[in-house]
């Protein structure tokens, strides 16, 4: 039991009451308000993840948590202040900021993730690591999901809070994000501990992907069945669910993820010029290299022929290489 650690949760409590009502029913508020109607965050989805909103001012929040007679020194360690860089006293640390609360899995907000509205650098902000908020511990939303991901024994995780936040309003009440940075060990055992099957549905671009094939390791480490689900387009799922809605993101995106050996498959092939020889030459090999890994011959065939129809290549000739390499890898 620790008194500061009690008051700073009373704070980010509190915090994410008041910032959340700047954000619906001030002023200060309306063009956040916009923005996010702009990006098709419905009242619902504000309601639900109390999205807020911190004032480009210097002292709403200092204001706030003075006159509630808490220690500002206190409230700077636990990162909702700032110490001024000149003179003495103390600054919001928030300031023109959507603020999405992170909460612990009992629910408790233990940090904000503050993103600029609009453009700007840097887009996020996060509260600092601190006794309450340990990065690598936390997943968001876990404490809203738990009790869909013990009943599915399937967790979906995504890489940013929009992209979780859109999802559940689809009717995915299972995911999940890490805090931008990537996917830790430890989140890896959390999650399978709840689950038998994780969906990676990180943003359809070229980091997102490249994320991707990272976290799809770690996770089949823990003995997790893995998916991942393909956003076309370079999109991230927030952005398919604007543009496309729910029922497809459900269906075509978290229902159709594939397996980890298609996924592999398909980012190999978006790595290699098909059209040339060489190109094509170098893509069979590296693909020959994970399906001759597949235990399953079923399962090597189906992609053994795949790849034969698709590169108009003879199956023979394939199946030839893959078992000479299994033999070699023996
Ligand atoms: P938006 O749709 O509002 O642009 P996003 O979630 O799609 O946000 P990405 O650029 O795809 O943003 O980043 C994914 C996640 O990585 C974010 O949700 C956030 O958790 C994290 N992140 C991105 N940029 C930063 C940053 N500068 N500092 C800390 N975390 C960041
Ligand atoms: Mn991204
Ligand atoms: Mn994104
Ligand atoms: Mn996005």
């Amino acid at each position: 039991h620790n008194p500061e650690l009690d008051r700073l949760l009373q704070a980010y409590e509190w915090s994410a009451k008041f910032y959340h009502y700047l954000l619906k029913n001030t002023e200060y508020g309306k063009a956040a308000m916009d923005y996010l109607r702009s990006r098709k965050f419905s009242d619902h989805m504000i309601d639900q993840f109390q999205i807020g909103y911190a004032p480009d001012r210097w002292d709403t929040l200092l204001q706030f948590l003075e006159r509630r007679n808490f220690d500002l020194a206190e409230m700077d360690r636990g990162g909702l202040l700032s110490s001024r860089s000149e003179g003495k006293g103390y600054i919001d640390r928030f300031r023109g900021r959507i603020i999405f609360p992170i909460a612990n899995r009992a629910g408790k907000v233990v940090a904000f993730a503050g993103r600029i509205l609009g453009e700007g650098q840097p887009k996020y902000l996060n509260s600092p690591e601190s006794k309450l908020f340990n990065k690598s511990r936390i997943l968001y939303n876990l404490h809203q999901s738990k009790a869909s991901i013990r009943k599915t024994r399937q967790i979906v995780l995504f890489e940013g809070y929009g992209d979780v936040i859109s999802a559940w309003e689809s009717g995915v009440h299972n995911g999940v994000a890490t805090m931008g940075t990537s996917l830790t060990e430890n989140h890896a055992s959390m999650m399978k501990a709840l689950a038998d099957e994780a969906v990676i549905a990180y943003d359809g671009d070229r980091a997102g992907q490249a994320a991707a094939m990272k976290a799809l390791s770690m996770l089949e480490a823990t003995g997790l069945r893995v998916k991942v689900a393909v956003l076309p387009g370079g999109l991230d799922p927030n952005e398919f669910v604007a543009q496309y809605g729910g029922d497809r993101f459900r269906e075509q995106i978290i229902e159709s993820a594939v397996s980890t050996v298609k996924f592999k498959l398909i980012y190999l092939k978006k790595n290699h010029i098909l059209l040339e020889e060489d190109g094509k030459i170098a893509y069979v090999k590296e693909a020959l290299q994970i399906i001759a890994s597949l235990h399953s011959s079923t399962e090597r065939e189906v992609y053994l022929k795949e790849i034969a129809s698709e590169l108009d290549l003879s199956y023979d000739s394939l199946k030839q290489d893959c078992n000479l390499l299994r033999a070699s890898m023996q």
